[in-house]
């Protein structure tokens, strides 16, 4: 593995019903401290499930070259959170926000997000579901978070609050309903500008082989050129176990999805590293089956990309890790087997067989992660 640039801290990775173990995750470059500022990346679960972590380990946030080690509570970490990043405002990864926005000290803190996103999250913050805490206004008191819309315009926007991380965010579907639409979740490559690397985080995302207007493939178009050296990491859900039915998926991926966005994936890479390959392509990307649900018309298939022999992608992904979050679980007070243990492996046998090169990983509560 190259060098690590960011430490990431599990606070939680579950896609529901779990509310103590919902999407939320803790940034802070490798070089820096936890005290000197904190990227939270998701807001699903937050300070409850942090002191839960830190009861059973008071050294989670302990860096191996400070003794003795320096510890925190969890209202210590959660002050040193400058920002937040928000892929969409579904309860699940928003809700620790909402609950605490009352009750967090330090600095006065940033939410990120698309506009939409943060148009969302101010119905809650309306004075009935929950009291007004966020405001859109720079001069508001410290005490309210502050909207900062993040721009999709193709480029990477240094975080005020958090000067030595840019993020580009990129739309993605996440679902469709009758009456509004399209919902709009995010991709976001989140880089360290002093080490120039970066990489890839999805909010929830639905397969673009079922939707009416692919998007994923212009995430994997940006993606593919980095991959290695510049990326070499994704964070991408898999909410359901392969037995779900793809008209029961409610916007997210089972693990054959995965499989096939991580094809599409590795076909952008070689054609990024052939591109002479493209001419005479036929076009095997897009759209291929879709819910009936759904009405509109099929957009014609977005991209064109060589006919393949798998062997010519065996290896094409070497270097990368893909770390497989949002799987939901079930509670039934049975025993037995995880549902995320069943998904990742699912996920890895399926993706192993195309021998791509790629190295999947769970994401579990708790972990700290190097990327
Ligand atoms: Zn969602
Ligand atoms: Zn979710």
């Amino acid at each position: 593995m190259s060098n690590p640039f960011l430490d990431l801290l599990v606070v939680g990775s579950g896609g529901g019903p779990d509310e103590t173990n919902l999407s939320a995750y803790l940034i802070k470059p490798c070089n820096a401290s936890w005290e000197a500022g904190i990227l939270a990346l998701e807001a699903g679960s937050g300070q409850g499930a942090l002191n839960q972590l830190l009861l059973r380990n008071p050294d989670l946030f302990s860096t191996s070259n400070t003794t003795p080690p320096v510890r925190h509570s969890a209202s210590e970490i959660y002050s040193f959170v400058r920002a937040f990043l928000l892929s969409h405002a579904h309860l699940d990864h928003l809700q620790s926000l909402v609950i605490s926005a009352g009750s967090l000290s330090g600095p006065r803190k940033r939410l990120y997000a698309l506009k939409g996103v943060l148009e969302d999250a101010e119905t809650v913050f309306g004075n009935r579901l929950w009291p007004n805490l966020a405001s859109w206004d720079e001069t508001d008191e410290d005490y309210k978070y502050l909207y900062a819309p993040l721009y999709n315009n193709g480029k990477y926007q240094e975080l005020e609050s958090f000067p030595q991380v840019s993020v580009k965010v990129v739309p993605v579907n996440h679902g469709y309903y009758e009456t509004s639409g399209q919902y709009d979740s995010s991709a976001f490559f989140i880089r360290d500008n002093n080490a120039g690397k970066e990489f890839l985080f999805f909010g929830d995302v639905e397969p673009d082989s079922l939707s009416a207007s692919p998007r994923t493939i212009d995430v994997w178009r940006l993606a593919a050129p980095k991959i290695p050296d510049q990326l070499n990491a994704i964070f991408i859900e898999c909410s359901w176990p392969s037995s779900r039915e793809d008209d029961m998926l409610h916007g997210h991926l089972k693990p054959e999805h995965l499989r096939d966005e991580l094809l599409v994936l590795a076909k952008q890479v070689y054609v990024s590293r052939n591109p002479s390959a493209v001419a005479g392509t036929s076009r095997t990307s897009g759209p291929r089956t879709r819910p009936n649900r759904k009405k509109q018309k099929l957009n014609p298939e977005p991209t064109a990309t060589p006919t393949l022999e798998p062997e010519a992608l065996h290896g094409i992904l070497d270097g990368l890790r893909v770390y497989v979050m949002h799987c939901k679980e079930q509670l039934d007070g049975r025993p037995g087997q995880p549902m995320k243990d069943l998904i990742v492996g699912q996920v890895r046998a399926l993706v192993d067989a195309e021998k791509l090169g790629v190295e999947v990983f769970s994401v579990d509560q708790g972990m700290h992660i190097k990327i």
